[in-house]
């Protein structure tokens, strides 16, 4: 059920539901999605559904961490310095630790971000740094980031997450509550203005303050 066969259908899906980055799918393809669940849900890993990871949350849906990512890549300048908000299970994590230099990952529950840790431990993924904190202001002694992406979503694009974008820089999150929609932001060169773009409907967590330890 975890066999390089299962995932490689996974992968066949994703291209099917229209992700073509070639590297994106490289990468979820030698990530073992199911070493990011527990044992019970482990042979469901390769389903392309969100799947419960405890207190409350979910592990993203494959096509929504490929279509993000994906986004993150086509849109970004460079990919130096990059903040994820909402670290869960650390899959996200470890596919975009693969895809840029330098990761800084902020999640809100303590239980979930140390498992996070350990995992990527475990998978050799030495180039995050983790902390436990409310990432709705972003990590600013680690900015300006060259890209930022949320797995969680906040009624409207929070000020602190688009200050701490470089320039050229690009933020990708879900914005709304009961209504979300993936949502591309761009820091324009040299200026304090930005570019928003709506595209499709999504369905996340939201995005909560205070810190769960
Ligand atoms: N990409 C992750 C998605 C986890 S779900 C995965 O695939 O496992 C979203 C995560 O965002 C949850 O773990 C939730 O606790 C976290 N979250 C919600 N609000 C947050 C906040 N303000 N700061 C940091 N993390 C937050």
């Amino acid at each position: 059920m975890t066999s390089q066969r299962t995932r490689n259908r996974l992968i066949q899906r994703l291209r099917e539901e229209g992700i073509n980055s070639e590297k994106v799918l490289d990468v979820m393809a030698s990530t073992p999605r199911h070493l990011f669940l527990d044992e019970a849900l482990a042979a469901r890993a390769y389903e392309d559904t969100a799947l419960p990871i405890g207190y409350g949350q979910t592990i993203s849906q494959p096509y929504i961490v490929a279509r993000m990512t994906e986004l993150l890549l086509s849109r970004a300048k460079s990919l130096h310095r990059v903040l994820e908000v909402g670290s869960g299970s650390g899959y996200q994590t470890a596919i975009l630790a693969r895809l840029v230099d330098q990761l800084y990952s902020v999640e809100r529950i303590g239980p979930l971000l140390e498992k996070a840790r350990q995992r990527l431990r475990d998978l050799g993924i030495y180039n995050v740094e983790l902390k436990l904190s409310n990432g709705g202001f972003g990590w600013p002694e680690k900015g300006p980031f060259d890209a930022i992406l949320a797995a969680a979503a906040p009624a409207s694009v929070p000020a602190e997450l688009k200050q701490q974008l470089a320039p050229n820089g690009v933020l990708v999150l879900p914005v709304g509550n009961e209504r979300q929609h993936l949502t591309v932001v761009t820091r324009r060169e040299d200026s304090d203005q930005f570019d928003v773009e709506t595209m499709e409907a999504v369905r996340f967590v939201p995005l909560l303050s205070g810190v769960v330890r």
